[in-house]
């Protein structure tokens, strides 16, 4: 597989395993996942954890969801929001999605009944991470050219989320993503500075957490996700792990990939660890870091049990990547 394949395809299987691992244990508490961790990742095992009523490797919507841009990125030969929204409408209207968000089944409901793209987000204040999640192909496609991106990442966003906390949060995840690509995930304040001024307007709570977040890397653990926990959530102490509000799952799913940027299995752990939301920090930081790492980075044994209901699993998502990639500039 040519390098640049590799590194797409490592970012679309290492979002599938990751938000699958995590899928197993989400919503649950710090004890629960530090407890799943244990068994299913040290050392990695690719039997015997699933979420009933599904078969070991299921993914959720956060994998669905971005599948579905990018066979709708390559599909079209470059994003189209509105044939994206028409794919988010049709998988809740056909009840093929996993373990959604209210967010984005209300905005899929109203997309179904006809309101355009641009005015079906739900409203703030309700931020959660649904358009962050999702983000990971465009970054893939679209990494050499940072405004653009961003303004994709934003509009991608708001199909299901209206808040501009939501579309900040896409910015940043999209950003970890063109660093992996790049080579450079290793350099935490060379990524950050930058991604902090492209979302100040937009969220500057966030901004400022990506200021502090090389400082939290050097921090232990626990202490740093009880300050991530609570950063943007008023009354958040991280008692309930990592909420499904965007600003904390994104800066989590940063942390775990900044912290282990060559080490895919130590990020998605560190992901799941501290509880909560820890489908969508898992399956962000999979993304990130396994465009980093590449196909090859990730446990082969655990990233061939990836399907989504017995289909779209590991073959299917590398053939995705090869058509993001021959999609992408910067083809040899
Ligand atoms: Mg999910």
């Amino acid at each position: 597989m040519e390098p640049r394949v590799a590194r797409f395809a490592g970012s679309l299987v290492g979002q599938a395993l990751g938000d699958a691992l995590g899928f197993v244990v989400e919503g649950q508490g710090a004890a629960a996942c530090a407890a799943h961790v244990r068994a299913v990742l040290r050392p990695p095992r690719s039997a015997g954890w699933a979420r009933a009523p599904h078969a070991t490797g299921q993914y959720s919507d956060d994998t669905q969801l971005a599948r579905e841009l990018a066979a709708s990125l390559v599909e079209r030969g470059g994003f189209e929001p509105a044939d994206y929204a028409r794919r988010i409408a049709a998988i809740f209207a056909e009840r093929r999605i996993v373990g959604h968000g209210p967010s984005t089944e209300a905005a899929a409901q109203r997309l179904a009944l006809g309101v355009p793209w641009h005015a079906a987000g739900t409203p703030g204040p309700v931020a959660g991470n649904g358009g962050a999640m999702r983000v990971a192909p465009l970054a893939l496609v679209y990494a050499d050219d940072t405004p653009r991106l961003h303004a994709m990442a934003h509009a991608q966003a708001r199909i299901t989320h209206a808040d501009p906390r939501c579309g900040a949060g896409a910015v940043a995840v999209a950003g970890a993503v063109v660093a992996a690509l790049q080579g450079r995930l290793h350099d935490a304040p060379a990524i950050c500075a930058p991604l902090a001024a492209a979302v100040q307007r937009d969220d500057p709570v966030l901004a400022q957490a990506l200021r502090t977040l090389p400082a939290w890397l050097v921090a232990d653990p626990a202490d740093a996700a009880v300050a991530i926990a609570a950063t943007g959530v008023d009354g958040a102490d991280g008692r309930f792990g990592i909420a499904p509000h965007v600003t904390p799952s994104v800066l989590w799913a940063l942390y775990a990939a900044l912290r282990h940027p060559g080490d895919y299995v130590e990020a998605i752990a560190t992901a799941i660890e501290p509880g909560g939301d820890v489908d969508t920090t898992a399956a962000m930081a999979g993304a990130i870091v396994g465009a980093a790492v590449g196909l090859q980075g990730l446990p082969h044994a655990l990233a061939v049990t990836v399907h989504d209901r017995g289909g779209a699993g590991f073959d299917a998502l590398c053939g995705l990547a090869r058509e993001l990639a021959a999609l992408a500039p910067g083809r040899p």
